[in-house]
């Protein structure tokens, strides 16, 4: 006779092999945002969304479900839930103004022979790779609509321009932006950098955590490396 707790283990493995357990777990989420003029600003350049050059401000690169010990799942659960914008048509206006993507990969020609860039392959790279992993909690609209709630309940270039730290192409320091954002929020903010065509490093994405519904703000776990950054770093006009 087969006993339940065989059952049990049987489903265990089941999911286990399946890998629907271990591929789609995660600790926290990384909110990312970027500066758009250290995207630009790179030997790679950039392009510019069919709506415009965005606005001077901080934009997002991504949600990422991320485990404590630093390592993170990726692409998770693409065959089974693809990217399907239909699913956000109400969010779209927010994430053309939030959400922009500057890559020249991909890119199309304009009617007036301009190459833009193309937001919905950004959007459906960061659902595949990022948002796969943890649409057990949230499910497309509501990765998409947490995120962008997300970006509207920390205004970073004001907490920035507050210290006196401005895109302005000068050099502040990392200790400072990070007091910054730390004393603002009361939480400490992950800081990368990149390369400007000169060899400055710059200040290029801030990781802010949220918890596992993306509902609110938690101490990051781990922090992402700094090596990227110098003590002192630009931070680029855009
Ligand atoms: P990820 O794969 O989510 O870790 O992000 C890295 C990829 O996103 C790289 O291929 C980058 O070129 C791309 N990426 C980063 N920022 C942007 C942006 N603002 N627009 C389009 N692609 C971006």
């Amino acid at each position: 006779m087969i006993s339940i707790s065989t059952i049990a283990i049987k489903l265990l493995m089941l999911l286990s092999f399946g890998n629907i357990w271990i591929s789609r777990d995660f600790d926290f989420f990384y909110f990312v945002q970027q500066w758009p003029g250290s995207f630009c600003d790179t030997k790679k350049s950039c392009c510019f969304p069919l709506t415009g050059k965005p606005v001077s401000n901080f934009s997002i690169h991504g949600l990422w479900p991320n485990f404590s010990n630093g390592s993170f799942p990726s692409n998770c659960n693409i065959a089974e839930n693809p990217f399907n914008q239909s699913k956000i048509t109400d969010l779209i206006p927010r994430a053309e103004k939030g959400w922009a993507s500057l890559s020249c990969a991909g890119s199309k020609k304009t009617e007036n022979n301009k190459t833009s860039s193309d937001n919905t392959r950004f959007w459906k790279h960061e659902w595949d790779k990022h948002g796969t992993c943890s649409d057990l909690i949230l499910d497309q609209h509501a990765y998409f609509e947490a995120t962008l709630n997300l970006k509207d309940r920390v205004d970073l270039l004001q907490i920035l321009q507050y210290n006196g730290i401005k895109p302005d192409g000068n050099l502040y320091s990392i200790v400072n932006i990070t007091k910054a954002i730390t004393q603002a929020i009361g939480l400490e903010p992950g800081i990368t950098c990149n390369t400007d065509p000169s060899g400055n490093r710059q200040l290029n994405e801030i990781y802010l955590c949220a918890d596992k519904y993306a509902s609110s703000f938690i101490e990051c776990p781990i922090l992402p490396s700094r090596k990227s950054c110098t003590d002192m770093v630009e931070f680029p006009i855009f």
